[in-house]
């Protein structure tokens, strides 16, 4: 049916592509596009012979005018940016350019500053209609499958959501005493910041891992789990109907924790640049270069992920919640597509966001969050495509 250029070859990209071939009558033609071009022609020599035809490039996708020369080489219908945050922009600008699709997983965020947030590319909306193209923001788990999920509950089963807690656990143990699922800056950047959540029209902001609950995951068992601001609540607080309070939180282990405690102690979780040797280094982004690849660890994961959504609010007059969620098990996609579940869990979501754009079932001219489209085709294509649902009407609530 069509062409995807895919930016990036990391973990989630990895498990996008893999999928992006598992449905070739989709996706007949991508190209992978990365900064290290080694990597994608590996995963094209390993995914060739199928159906879908595979071909790579070399980009640096921070220089919008390569993406314009490489965009209009290939002529996709979409790009699916699965690069960093720090590139959202330069990529939206090469799309506009080009008036082709836009994809992402992840929000902007500044190179210098940890601080995540809509306003950057939502200021591209005007454009983005003049081109007559469509940007799909936040196309991962979460922000995406949570987003698709409160679509889904506001659109079936209530009519005004008042409460919703986004759980994200994750059970799975790879053997390291530290190490991150997904990128290490930009995932310790998320950790350390200050947490914060929504509560009647405002935020309100705690310290790092101030909020701690105990819940007790379907399929994982009972995890501590600590609040974190994550970005889908800011997109969530606007297009959920009568919401007085959003929350998110993540499971960590005591090792994970303890161990961030003391490479903050010590500055090496810190962004700004320090003299070394005559060189300036941003410790940060040395602790990523000795950490293990998150790419990597797949093949020693065990256990399982559970993502969901609790909603609570009102129906007909009467109150009700609502429980909804996902379970990945980390060597079952290893086996399929040699990637831990944390990729699998974002880069499926990432090629159904890029499907559904390509195919023309989701598509209006603008930027728009993904809560903001019908969720009933994605809820489809995520039991078709390995992350299928599972709804509890009596869930035990958050605190
Ligand atoms: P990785 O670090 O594994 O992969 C990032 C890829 O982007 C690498 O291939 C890297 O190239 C490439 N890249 C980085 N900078 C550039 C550049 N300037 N030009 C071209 N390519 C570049 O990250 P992940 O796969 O773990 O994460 C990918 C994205 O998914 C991130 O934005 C992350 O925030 C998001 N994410 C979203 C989640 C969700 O649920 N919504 C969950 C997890 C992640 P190189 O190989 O040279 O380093």
């Amino acid at each position: 049916m069509g062409k995807a250029l895919i930016i990036g070859c990391g973990g989630v990209a990895s498990v996008a592509i893999h999928k992006c071939c598992q449905n070739s009558e989709v996706f007949e033609e991508i190209m992978i596009a990365s900064r290290t071009k080694s990597k994608c022609d590996a995963l094209k020599q390993k995914l060739d012979g199928g159906k879908t035809i595979i071909k790579t490039a070399q980009v640096d996708a921070d220089n919008v005018d390569e993406l314009v020369a490489l965009i209009n080489k290939f002529n996709p219908d979409v790009v699916l940016n699965l690069a960093l945050p720090y590139q959202d922009l330069t990529i939206m600008d090469a799309c506009l350019i080009t008036k082709t699709h836009y994809v992402d997983t992840a929000n902007y965020e500044p190179l210098d500053t940890a601080k995540f947030e809509y306003k950057w590319q939502w200021e591209y909306m005007d454009k983005f209609k003049e081109a007559g193209i469509c940007a799909l923001l936040g196309s991962g788990f979460d922000p995406g499958v949570t987003g698709v999920f409160s679509a889904y509950a506001q659109k079936h089963y209530f009519d005004e959501i008042h409460y919703l807690d986004i759980l994200d656990a994750n059970a799975g143990d790879h053997g390291y005493p530290f190490a991150t699922n997904f990128n290490p800056e930009i995932n310790i950047r998320e950790v350390t910041a200050n947490g914060s959540f929504w509560e009647n029209g405002e935020w309100v902001e705690t310290k790092p891992m101030e909020i701690k609950r105990v819940f007790d995951f379907p399929q994982i068992g009972e995890k501590d789990m600590y609040l974190l601001h994550h970005e889908e609540i800011e997109s969530l607080a606007l297009n959920l109907k009568g919401i007085k309070r959003i929350r998110f939180f993540m499971t960590f282990g005591e090792s994970y924790l303890t161990h961030l405690k003391c490479l903050e102690n010590v500055g090496m979780t810190s962004i700004e640049p320090i003299d070394f040797n005559g060189q300036k280094i941003v410790p940060l982004q040395f602790l990523k270069a000795i950490l293990p690849d998150p790419a990597t660890l797949g093949s020693r994961t065990k256990g399982k992920t559970n993502i969901g959504c609790i909603f609570k609010g009102v129906k007909d007059g009467k109150e009700r919640s609502y429980y909804i969620y996902n379970v990945c098990d980390h060597e079952e996609c290893y086996e399929e597509v040699q990637s831990q579940a944390v990729s699998y869990t974002t880069g499926v979501p990432a090629m159904i966001g890029a499907m559904l754009i390509m195919n023309g079932i989701w598509g209006k001219a603008g930027v728009y969050n993904i809560e903001e489209f019908d969720p009933d085709p994605f809820m489809e294509a995520l039991n078709e495509w390995g992350l299928p649902w599972t709804e509890d009407w009596n869930p035990v609530l958050v605190d």
